[in-house]
C-alpha cells in the first residue's frame, strides 16, 4: 500500500525536487531523506519506489495497472526493500545481538547482495534503509562500494533525522533532499480532520512540534495524556510543592509506554523501551519548561526552572549511561524536595 505523491501532506518542495529530478531522468542512485521522525520520509519514499519501479509511468506517475503497481499495493513487492535494524533477528539466530546498530550482518544480505542481483520483474530495484543514522561504521563503510558503482535501475534511499550521524563518504556519495518539520498549525488541523477533538489536536500538534506522525503515535500510545499530567507535576514542583510520588508515576508512565511498544514488537526489550519512555517523559517535561521560560519575570521563578530542566537533562544522562532505573528515579525526586532546593542555593 502506498499513498500517492498528491495526498503526501506538507512536503512539497521534497517532492517537487524529486519528481523534478525523476522527470528529466536524473534521478542519483542515492538519496538520503534527511529530517525529523514522523514527517513523512518513510511514505514519501514508498511513492517514489511505486513510481520507480512501474513499468509504465504516466509522466510523473505509477500507471496503477502493471504487474510491479499491483503487487506493490498488495504489499509484497519482490524489488522494494525496507530494511530496519529489527531484521537482525533473522539473521542472528544466537540472539546475542541486541539490535541497537544496523549491522553488517543485516546490511550485507539485506542490501548489498540483493543490490548486486538482477530485479525479479526485470524493472529495477529499490532499498530503503530506515533509521540509517544506525548503520554502524562497518555496515557504512560496506555499503560504499554498492553506492558507487550501482547496478543498473537501483535506487537506495537512506532515511535519517541525524544526517550528522553518516560518514562523509556517505554522504558525498548521495544527493541529500531535505525533509522539514510540519508547521504546528497545519498538524493540528489535519489531526482535526482525522476526527481528533480540539483541545487533544492542540496539544499533540504542540508536543510533537510540527511531526505527524509522531503525533498520531503518542495519541494512539496514551503519550499526549501522560504528558497533560507530566506538565501539571512540572507546574506544581515550581510552585513549591513537588507532587508526592514523582519516581512512582514516572516508572507507570515509562512502563505504560514499553506496553504499547511492545504491542507493536513483541520482540523488544522491555527495559529498553522503559529506558526509552522515561527519557522521552524527561525531554517532553524539559522542552515544556524551556517554552515557560520565554514567560518568567521573577528572577527565582528564572532559576528554579532554570535547575529543574538541569536535573531533567542529569537524571536522562544517568539513564543513558545505564544507571539503574530505580535509583535514578529515587535521585531526581530528592534533588526536587524544598529542602534540596534550600541547600543547593
Ligand atoms: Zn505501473
Amino acid at each position: 500500500m502506498s499513498v500517492p505523491f498528491s495526498q503526501i501532506f506538507g512536503q512539497k518542495n521534497a517532492i517537487d525536487w524529486l519528481l523534478r529530478a525523476y522527470s528529466t531522468g536524473r534521478l542519483p542512485h542515492g538519496l538520503i531523506f534527511a529530517g525529523p521522525t514522523g514527517v513523512g520520509k518513510a511514505t514519501v519514499a514508498a511513492a517514489m519506489g511505486k513510481l520507480f519501479l512501474c513499468h509504465d509511468p504516466e509522466g510523473n506517475k505509477p500507471c496503477n495497472k502493471c504487474e510491479s503497481c499491483q503487487i506493490f499495493e498488495a504489499g509484497n513487492h519482490p524489488d522494494f526493500h525496507v530494511i530496519t535494524r529489527e531484521l537482525i533477528r533473522y539473521h542472528d539466530k544466537t540472539g546475542k545481538s541486541k539490535g541497537i546498530d544496523l549491522s553488517i550482518q543485516v546490511i550485507r544480505p539485506e542490501l548489498i547482495e540483493p543490490a548486486a542481483r538482477k530485479p525479479n520483474l526485470n524493472h529495477g530495484k529499490v532499498f530503503v534503509v530506515e533509521q540509517a543514522e544506525t548503520m554502524n561504521p562497518p555496515a557504512q563503510n560496506a555499503l560504499l562500494k554498492t553506492l558507487e558503482e550501482p547496478a543498473a535501475l537501483t535506487l537506495i534511499i537512506l532515511l535519517t533525522d541525524q544526517l550528522g550521524a553518516l560518514l562523509p563518504t556517505i554522504r558525498s556519495r548521495c544527493q541529500t533532499v531535505t525533509f522539514a518539520a510540519l508547521d504546528v498549525a497545519l498538524v493540528r488541523d489535519e489531526l482535526h480532520k482525522r476526527g481528533i477533538e480540539s483541545a487533544l489536536a492542540e496539544d499533540a500538534s504542540r508536543l510533537a512540534r510540527g511531526s505527524l506522525g509522531v503525533a498520531l503515535n503518542w495519541l494512539h500510545d496514551g503519550v499526549i495524556t501522560w504528558s497533560r499530567e507530566l506538565i501539571a507535576q512540572m507546574d506544581q514542583i515550581l510552585a513549591g510543592s513537588p507532587p508526592d510520588d514523582l519516581p512512582g508515576w514516572l516508572k507507570r508512565a515509562a512502563d505504560d509506554y514499553a506496553d504499547k511498544q511492545l504491542e507493536r514488537d513483541e520482540l523488544a526489550s522491555r527495559d529498553q523501551l522503559t529506558r526509552e519512555g522515561m527519557v522521552l517523559y524527561f525531554t517532553l517535561a524539559a522542552d515544556y519548561l524551556r517554552d515557560r521560560l520565554k514567560s518568567i519575570e521573577s528572577p527565582d521563578e528564572l532559576e528554579n526552572t532554570c535547575r529543574l530542566i538541569d536535573q531533567l537533562a542529569q537524571a536522562e544522562s544517568y539513564l543513558e549511561s545505564n544507571v539503574n532505573v530505580a535509583l535514578v528515579l529515587q535521585n531526581l525526586a530528592a534533588s526536587m524536595t524544598p529542602e534540596a532546593r534550600e541547600i543547593s542555593k
